[in-house]
């Protein structure tokens, strides 16, 4: 299969195999993205708010939250009240754990972000509590 890969580096690609993902990305970032891996807490240079712009997935670049909706829960990842395009999440139930939790996932390339719980301080009522690994940040002013 794939004999013929005449639009090589083409970035639309949907799905890539685990094996060029373990390529691409950072081993804790494969961890959490691939395998619904969880980050220590505090270890994200993101769990605090701090730089403006926007923060896109690690795996794909999509955008998926906007600095101005990140907030300081003190749980030790990034929080967000809200997401930048609700479009480009997905949000399904989780129920391992032993716990039920809405799950957050990145629509473009299928990667594991974090949880949604409805518990957020500001008046969305919603904390998106996401592993910083999964994110980088954007803040080119264009
Ligand atoms: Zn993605």
């Amino acid at each position: 299969m794939g004999e013929e890969q005449k639009e090589q580096g083409s970035s639309s690609d949907p799905i890539r195999s685990e094996e060029a993902w373990k390529e691409s990305l950072s081993p804790e970032a494969f961890r959490v993205l691939r395998q619904n891996g969880t980050e220590r807490p505090f270890s994200s240079q993101f769990h605090q708010v701090g730089e403006s712009g926007i923060f896109n997935c690690q795996g794909c670049g999509t955008e998926l939250f906007k600095s101005e909706a990140q907030f300081d829960s003190g749980c030790g990842w990034p929080s967000f009240d809200r997401a930048a395009q609700p479009d480009n999440i997905v949000e399904r139930l989780d129920r391992t754990h032993g716990m039920t939790r809405i799950e957050v996932r990145c629509k473009s390339c299928d990667g594991h972000l974090g949880h949604l719980f409805p518990d957020g301080p500001t008046d969305t009522g919603q904390r998106y509590c996401i592993n910083g690994v999964c994110l980088q940040l954007n803040n080119d002013e264009s």
